[in-house]
């Protein structure tokens, strides 16, 4: 291949548990991959490689890197893309400055996070932040919509060794509570763009005495994009909370918020915040000012502002009387005392919701015991979901994973389709008034009459991702035969306006009578009765359905989001593998840092790699790399089968040795193929030296468990640590290399 080409594969480079098992697959790969002349490049979007190549001038020439997040932004929008996404941190406001304490200990001088900017140079450096905080890299990668299930081999395996699943109780008294009104859901205003108004739109504040600010200018509207503006108010927001809270006292249940603040990441932290208000609101009224002088933001958390009152031993006695008169509160982490409330990040609607619901609507509470629990959910447009599963499994019981069919899902996300709360058209009102969307051609599109405080988001979803989204829906129902349900409210504004797009695009093509438009509440107790039946669904959903659907059901059907095929066929022709739809799982690299055992399980990279080999084959016809596909799908049936997933228990065969079972099948099923005898003649002695190595291999494997390790660092590893840790059999790293 020339100097500065594209490889034909590119695998990011990411953070936390999938980084460290990229430290043990990713040279696998390449040594397989090279034997087929196919080069796998590596483009770095984990947190600290974002703050490093964002600050350039900060840094010592030698310590300098490229932008890749820019470089693959780019590289997506071409038919040339083959990349290979593991997860990474969206990052919290505690975790960007955990980050950047540890490169500024390591040595770079990347400039502190300016909680309160002041000065210009303050500014900047904060809107640069900004920019990396949050899903800051999944909508610059995602120019593509997404489709996403189970392989046909992990759903078989999970039917045939079915998860443990709590029992749910019909009188269980957990629940989802959400505001009744002033939420998103109620001001919701959708319209859809004509060729009049197309142009670049202004949002605009303006006061009570008339004074206009822009909060946005040159914000492009094309015709035919959906624009949609609405706001929570905080007011009422505040009202609920404290009534939550006493709800879930007088119920004798746990408290627990279900956020996205990560995604979400303006509207959602400051909704945590107000939980933090809510929960702490005899000590905010009396200490207010006095937390305030402390640099107390609610924003980040009871943990954050533990830490700054912890001096105070008033407002420390004040906490301790709070937290006497209220319910239990769902815990995180009981041994450790961390809380729901505790960081923003912690508990995310996706991941948290599906563990209560798979548990049988129990949680944790700070003496480590199972209850019910209070699940609020302030915003309605999805709470439903989880409000009508929990419904539905006190009425039916817990699904049986041996005979659950699956809900696949078909996801509309591209060019930041339908990016709630998280990008740049989200604002806090700066005092009473109103928020208006101005169109180029000066016609006001949405208007509200706001209050200080209130959070005000607007998101836009263009044509052709809307179109391509209705065509790959159905491009899946012709393949699959399933029943697939659009899941549009007709009764929220901006789902009307998708259903516009839907219903004649449905009549076009022939076929309104194999699709159903459905509200997430009915189609969420529709799916789950064609799942218990057996059957299968594909669910159809806009960008926050597709995140939370794609936790829910493989957590309920196959204990774990982290297995499923994740596939963004981009629009110009690329494609882009994300591996499974889990996170990084920060808890796994406690584990490995304690005991040396890693408990991820690399199934999401090993489907995503045969999907990636195979999409090398079918666009740029290259017969090695659709042999090698073949046989690393071969391989990963072979890890189903065989059992050889990783354990959650030190001592037990953990990641690494999945990857040399990996290493072992996919050699084998590559000596054993005959349609390029080259690759078997080259494949038969790796896989022979494997099999021999066996017992040497493993041995060195178990051997390391059980001691502290030392990773060099959490954010920014140490490289030749990492790899001392993650690459511990000399017998593999002969035969790898
Ligand atoms: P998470 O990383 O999905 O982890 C939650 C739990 O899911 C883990 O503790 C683990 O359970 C299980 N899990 C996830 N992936 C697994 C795998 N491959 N193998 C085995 N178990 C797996 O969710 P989170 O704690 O909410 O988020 C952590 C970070 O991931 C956050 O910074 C978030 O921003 C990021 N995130 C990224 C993406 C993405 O890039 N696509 C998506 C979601 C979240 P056990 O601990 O019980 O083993």
């Amino acid at each position: 291949m020339a100097e500065n080409q594209t490889p034909d594969i590119l695998y990011t480079k990411v953070d936390e548990a999938p980084e460290l098992a990229s430290a043990s697959l990713l040279p696998i790969i390449r040594k397989f991959a090279a034997a087929a002349g196919i080069e796998v490049g590596t483009k770095d979007i984990s947190v600290a490689g974002r703050i490093l190549s964002t600050f350039p001038e900060y840094l010592k020439e030698e310590q300098r890197i490229s932008d890749d997040l820019a470089e693959l932004g780019e590289l997506v929008k071409t038919p040339d893309a083959n990349v290979i996404k593991l997860p990474n941190i969206s990052a919290s406001v505690p975790q960007l400055t955990a980050a950047i304490a540890e490169l500024q200990a390591q040595g770079f001088a990347v400039p502190n996070y300016p909680e309160e900017p002041s000065t210009d140079e303050e500014k900047a450096v904060r809107a640069k932040y900004d920019a990396i905080k949050g899903s800051a890299v999944n909508p610059v990668l995602r120019e593509g919509n997404s489709d996403r299930r189970a392989a046909k081999a992990v759903k078989n395996y999970a039917q045939k060794n079915p998860h443990s699943m709590g029992k749910w109780a019909s009188d269980s008294k957990t629940k989802v509570s959400s505001m009744s009104d002033s939420d998103f859901f109620a001001n919701e205003k959708s319209a859809t763009i004509t060729a009049a108004q197309a142009g670049d739109a202004k949002i605009e504040f303006v006061a009570k005495d008339g004074a206009v600010s822009v909060l946005k200018a040159g914000w492009p509207l094309e015709e035919g994009t959906v624009a949609d503006a609405t706001f929570m108010s905080v007011r009422a927001l505040s009202a609920f909370l404290a009534e939550a809270i006493e709800d879930t006292k007088s119920d004798g249940t746990m408290f627990s918020l279900h956020m996205k603040a990560t995604m979400m990441k303006v509207s959602d932290p400051i909704i945590f915040g107000y939980a933090v208000k809510a929960w702490l609101a005899p000590v905010f009224e009396k200490f207010g000012d006095e937390m305030a002088a402390l640099g107390v933001n609610v924003n980040s958390g009871m943990g954050d502002l533990l830490e700054r009152v912890k001096g105070n031993a008033e407002i420390m006695a004040a906490i301790e009387a709070v937290a006497a008169e209220r319910p239990a509160m769902y815990m995180v982490d009981s041994d450790k005392g961390i809380t729901n409330l505790h960081v923003p990040s912690d508990v995310i609607i996706d991941a948290s919701m599906p563990a209560v619901i798979r548990a049988g609507g129990k949680g944790w509470d700070e003496k480590g015991q199972k209850g019910d629990t209070n699940c609020v959910i302030p915003d309605r447009c999805y709470a439903t979901v989880y409000d009508e599963a929990i419904n539905f499994f006190k009425a039916n019981g817990a699904l049986d994973p041996s005979t659950a069919g699956a809900v696949a899902n078909v996801g509309l996300m591209a060019q930041k389709a339908e990016e709630y709360g998280s990008h740049p058209t989200t604002f806090e009102a700066p005092a009473d008034g109103e928020i208006r969307v101005v169109l180029a051609n000066g016609e006001t599109l949405h208007s509200h009459a706001v209050e200080a405080g209130d959070i005000w988001r607007a998101c836009t979803v263009k044509k052709a991702p809307i179109e391509n989204w209705i065509q790959l829906a159905l491009d899946r129902q012709r393949l699959t035969g399933s029943e697939a349900i659009f899941w549009l409210d007709s009764a929220r504004a901006h789902d009307a306006q998708l259903i516009e797009y839907v219903k004649p695009a449905l009549e076009t093509a022939g076929v309104a009578d194999k699709f159903q438009i459905m509200a997430p509440r009915e189609a969420t107790a529709q799916s789950l009765k064609t799942i218990t039946a057996g059957a299968d669904s594909i669910a159809i959903t806009g960008n926050v359905l597709r995140d939370y659907l794609t936790d829910l059901f493989p957590i309920l059907e196959l204990g774990t989001s982290a297995k499923m095929l994740s596939i963004v066929k981009l629009m110009n022709g690329g494609g882009l593998f994300e591996t499974g739809a889990g996170g990084s799982a920060p808890k796994h690299v406690q584990q490995l840092v304690a005991e040396n055992h890693l408990r991820w399980d690399s199934m999401g990279e090993f489907c995503a790699l045969g999907e990636s080999f195979n999409f090398l084959a079918d666009t740029k016809g290259n017969a090695k790399a659709g042999v090698l596909g073949a046989a690393a799908e071969a391989a990963t049936q072979g890890i189903l089968d065989f059992n050889r997933s990783p354990s959650r228990k030190v001592g037990e065969p953990d990641n690494r040795d999945s990857h040399y079972w990996f290493a072992r099948y996919w050699a084998e099923a590559l000596a054993a193929q005959s349609d390029y005898a080259a690759l078997a003649a080259e494949f038969a002695p790796i896989a022979k030296a494997l099999a021999d190595g066996e017992e040497a291999i493993l041995g060195e494997l178990a051997a390391v468990q059980g001691v502290k390790v030392d990773l060099g660092g959490y954010f920014n590893t140490d490289p030749t640590k990492t790899a001392a840790v993650m690459r511990p059999s000399a017998t593999l790293n002969a035969i790898i290399g």
